[in-house]
């Protein structure tokens, strides 16, 4: 933590304050995404199953690769705290922070979910966003981030002292365990940091800590994402409700959330093929 008050800036510090800021992964060379194919794939879409995450709950489902899936606020608003797993290997998951560095602390269109090294490839990417006008307000908050972890029990419990057994940890959790058939604490360590789904937060100016204020989703809104891989994912409908004043609690007004899943005609996936794992072949400077 900086101590202006006791530390002497040097001669220089003007100097070397001013250089200037250069992006740390510039993305440009990113595999591209054909968007144009996607929105076209997109026009033609069948239902093929919803799943309703209740209150200060969760709920896991299945997403085919090559298939859309679409969250979407129903009755108020509403946050929602997303984890994304390798359908077939719980061990290749979301990977929220370099998510962060390779595209922005918060995503929209576009912008890709990649997952956990050493697999490093995108599990999921955004195609549709009716929160998107919402860009940058003048607190700096943005929509969707990728800077927040998830609520949970164990830092409810370091900084209030109580339990709360309906943080969006714990529910992702139960999610997934419901998934696979097992007690949440057998599939905890799976629960990851997370996409916050319609999440209004940014870092205040002055002091630049994480902050959160009234989401803007209103229902009808919804995000809608693409599926790179087989997935399974898991949505919590935070106790925050729309995280306007408090979260792991029951205090917030809270709302379901609707998932729902899509296929579209293979014939428009043209030139799409799943992204294969990343290639580096993991020697890490060791020989044979
Ligand atoms: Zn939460």
């Amino acid at each position: 933590m900086q101590d202006a008050k006791t530390t002497a800036a040097p001669a220089d510090a003007a100097e070397r304050r001013s250089k200037p800021a250069v992006v740390v992964y510039p993305n440009a060379t990113l595999p591209s995404v054909d968007m144009a194919m996607l929105q076209a794939a997109r026009q033609s879409l069948t239902k093929l199953d919803e799943v309703i995450v209740p209150p200060r709950d969760g709920r896991a489902f299945h997403v085919p690769k090559g298939h859309f899936f679409r969250i979407t606020s129903i009755e108020g608003p509403q946050v929602g705290d997303l984890n994304l797993w390798n359908a077939d290997d719980l061990s290749e998951r979301f990977f929220s922070g370099k998510t962060r560095a390779l595209h922005a602390t918060h995503l929209n269109t576009g912008d890709r979910l990649w997952s956990t090294l050493p697999s490093l490839r995108p599990m999921a990417t955004i195609t549709h966003d009716t929160l998107g006008w919402y860009g940058w307000d003048e607190d700096g908050g943005g929509i969707h981030d990728v800077i927040g972890t998830r609520c949970d029990p164990y830092t409810n419990r370091l900084l209030s002292g109580g339990d709360y057994h309906h943080c969006c940890h714990s529910n992702l959790a139960r999610a997934l365990g419901a998934a696979k058939g097992v007690p949440a604490r057998e599939v905890e360590q799976h629960v990851h940091d997370v996409l916050n789904v319609f999440m209004c937060t940014g870092f205040t100016r002055d002091t630049h800590q994480y902050f959160m204020k009234a989401s803007p989703v209103r229902p009808g809104d919804y995000i809608e994402f693409f599926a790179e891989i087989d997935l399974i994912g898991a949505l919590s409908a935070c106790p925050g409700g729309d995280c306007s004043a408090s979260h792991s609690s029951d205090e917030a007004a809270c709302y379901p959330l609707k998932v729902e899943i899509f296929a579209t005609e293979s014939a428009l996936l043209t030139g799409w093929t799943p992204p294969e794992r990343n290639a580096y072949p993991r020697s890490h400077g060791e020989k044979g």
